[in-house]
């Protein structure tokens, strides 16, 4: 009697949380000011993705092409599966100094998980999250990126 019992409660259960659900479908099917969902990609052209979207990792450049990345490497040892590589190659400075400048910073958005430690870890703020999600290529290589721009350069400020 008791097995008898729990199965009715059972289905009670679920006809109560399945009328929950359809409840709220049919409120939006008859409530057009409700729509919360868009016509995807016929939208492209006026999407706008909101703040903490996280797209991809970018090294937002300046309008003199300039960036905050000093090579550092601290993004390539804090990223937890190896997605980034960092290139540095040694320049002179006008005072005959030698410094290293970044060369490459590689980012292998195949395997970012997206978690953000890259971003937050930067002692120069040089990395964010851009909004694009539109990565579908047809090979894994295509989804390495070089993210300093070529000719560019780190701002004089950033040390
Ligand atoms: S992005 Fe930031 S943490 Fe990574 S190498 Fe450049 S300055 Fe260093
Ligand atoms: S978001 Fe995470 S997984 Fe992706 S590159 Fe940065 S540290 Fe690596």
């Amino acid at each position: 009697m008791k097995a008898v019992i729990n199965y009715i409660k059972e289905i009670f259960s679920a006809v109560v949380t399945l009328w929950t659900g359809m409840r709220i479908t049919g409120r939006y099917f008859v409530s057009p000011g409700e729509i919360v969902t868009q016509k995807y990609p016929e939208n492209r052209d006026t999407l706008v993705m909101f703040e903490r979207f996280k797209g991809e990792v970018i090294m937002p450049h300046d309008e003199n092409n300039q960036h905050h990345c000093t090579g550092c490497g601290i993004c390539q040892i804090n990223c937890p599966n190896g997605s980034i590589e960092i290139v540095i190659r040694k320049e002179m400075t006008a005072e005959g100094k030698e410094v290293r400048v970044i060369d490459k910073h590689i980012y292998h958005m195949d395997m970012c998980t997206f978690c953000a430690l890259c971003v937050k870890t930067c002692p120069s703020n040089a990395l964010a999250f851009g909004h694009d999600f539109e990565n579908a290529v047809f090979t894994r290589e295509s989804l390495t990126k070089i993210l300093n721009k070529p000719g560019s350069s780190i701002k004089k400020d950033v040390k």
